[in-house]
């Protein structure tokens, strides 16, 4: 991957966490995710499914700031998620997964309609609502799939969602 390469990616993920497009990463945008997750499968946000939802979604947004938030005004900057988060989740993916678990336990459960595991559909739902483009939502989809045409264990997931952000550095 180039330099060039790089930086477009890590734009696009930058752009995956800030969801209301304002240039920094803040708690609103969390609550803006979980939001239109919910929206899209219907689910009310005082159900257990939406209250899980939320309270993973603020684990989230508290461990992005422990780890990325370096002056302390309560939102991450570009340069605070190029330098802090990208660099420091790659340096260390457990403390990553820990940090994104009780999100994506509650993403995976409200989009599981019928208790029996999410389907690559409604995965791709899932991320269509987060902002990931379509194309990229559908082949993210069917890579989580398992055996049984339904969406893996979480900590598949989760290891997908590391490899995701943790963005490899650009060959010289
Ligand atoms: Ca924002
Ligand atoms: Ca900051």
């Amino acid at each position: 991957m180039d330099s060039a390469e790089y930086e477009r990616r890590i734009a696009a993920r930058f752009a995956n966490f800030d969801q209301d497009r304002n240039g920094y990463i803040a708690r609103e945008d969390f609550g803006t995710a979980a939001k239109a997750l919910l929206a899209e499968f219907g689910t009310p946000a005082r159900s257990d499914k939406g209250q899980s939802l939320y309270i993973g979604a603020e684990a989230l947004w508290q461990g992005m700031a422990g780890i990325a938030d370096v002056d302390g005004d309560q939102r991450v900057s570009r340069d605070e998620f190029v330098t802090g988060a990208v660099k420091r989740l790659r340096d260390n993916p457990e403390r990553f997964a820990e940090i994104a678990r009780p999100f994506l336990r509650g993403a995976i459960a409200v989009a599981d309609e019928d208790g029996q595991g999410a389907t690559a559909e409604a995965a791709e739902r899932a991320l269509r609502a987060l902002g990931v483009a379509p194309e990229a939502a559908a082949t993210a989809a069917k890579a989580l799939l398992d055996g049984n045409g339904r969406i893996a264990t979480e900590d598949r997931v989760l290891a997908a969602f590391a490899a995701y952000f943790t963005t490899p550095e650009p060959e010289e």
